[in-house]
């Protein structure tokens, strides 16, 4: 049975918020009205699907969005849309509209929920990876990601200047509740002494030892970061940790936190949400339904929503070897 003709889109982002949401919202609408269709944004997520707060858009209503971090639709985590009543209403909302093809913005969560509701309903859905975490199978790169790690970046530059005024050791915690990915390139990028992830067990031992012996050679600055949702605890936990054991330090903790989402997104994000936002209008007409589209060695790569939601980005044990060698 071939798939129906795709005339009426709507767009929406869901999950937590990352820079280059916009400029996918704006690719997506664009392309839509380019290729004749009528293009409905949705606000605060898949809520808006529920509440019927659906509007139509035109080119204008995205003018001037591609450089804003945030997202001019909101976004929202929705507990009625786990219930198959929530998702009924969200159907009902949509079917009055004749609104026969989504885009949704978010993470894996969101993902499944699109899954669920295009194996419930005879909407396809088109998932965009747009999350800072970068925790999602099928993309090198998620929308955000470039830019969270951007910021986080020079945010430890700066507390590199003042931990080497002092001679100081920085714990520094960067956003990553389930994935590393944060705290892994913006660690190396920064030169930190070790990288705490949730995806690795660290040997806080090791990491005593050798902090000890830095501390006899007087390498006496020294960056820790630390991902949110590392075993050990989170930034706080590790200085503590620290402090008692190396009571000669001079210690501090430094929890970045949300300052990672917002702001301008970087070029290689709006890049992507673009190349992203288009590619998912034209899935949606010629028929390839119910995937995220991905980007993988610079081509797009499309992942059946069901396999988005189930596999992971692997951590390399080759840039953990790397942190070990450059750290020394
Ligand atoms: P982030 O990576 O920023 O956390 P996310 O998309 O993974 O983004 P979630 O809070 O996990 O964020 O999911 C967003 C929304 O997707 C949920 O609030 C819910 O409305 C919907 N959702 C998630 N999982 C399911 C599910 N199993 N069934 C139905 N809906 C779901």
């Amino acid at each position: 049975m071939s798939a129906k003709k795709v005339t009426k889109i709507a767009v929406l982002t869901s999950g937590g918020d990352a820079p280059g949401m916009n400029a996918a919202i704006r690719a997506v609408v664009r392309t839509g009205i380019y290729n004749g269709l009528e293009v409905f944004g949705v606000t605060r997520g898949y809520n808006g699907m529920i509440e019927d707060d659906i509007f139509e858009m035109d080119s204008k209503s995205v003018a001037n969005i591609i450089q804003r971090g945030g997202t001019i639709l909101k976004t929202a985590r929705s507990k009625d849309f786990f219930t198959p009543e929530g998702r009924q209403i969200a159907y009902d909302n949509l079917k009055k509209r004749d609104i026969n093809g989504i885009v949704v913005i978010g993470g894996d969560g969101s993902f499944k929920g699109a899954q669920k509701f295009s194996n419930e309903f005879d909407i396809p859905c088109i998932g965009l990876p747009g999350t800072i975490d970068k925790d999602i199978a099928g993309s090198d790169f998620t929308i955000g990601f470039d830019t969270a790690v951007n910021t986080a970046v020079e945010a430890i530059d700066k507390i590199r200047d003042t931990a080497d005024a002092h001679d100081r050791l920085f714990v520094v915690e960067v956003m990553g509740r389930d994935a590393g990915y944060i705290a892994l390139h913006s660690g190396i990028a920064t030169g930190a002494e070790n990288i705490l992830i949730p995806e690795s067990k660290t040997d806080m031992e090791a990491l005593v030892r050798a902090l000890t012996e830095k501390e006899k050679r007087k390498k006496l600055v020294n960056l820790i970061v630390v991902a949110e949702g590392d075993e050990f605890g989170g930034g706080n936990h590790v200085g503590d940790f620290l402090k008692q054991r190396l009571p000669n330090a001079d210690i501090r903790v430094c929890i970045l936190g949300h300052i990672q989402r917002g702001g301008a997104p970087s070029c290689l994000d709006r890049l992507i949400a673009s190349r992203m936002g288009y590619h998912a209008v034209e899935c949606l007409i010629n028929g390839t339904h119910n995937v995220m589209v991905g980007i993988e060695d610079n081509k797009m790569k499309y992942t059946p929503l069901d396999n988005a939601v189930k596999a992971k980005q692997k951590i390399s044990e080759e840039w953990l070897k790397i942190v070990k060698i450059l750290a020394s």
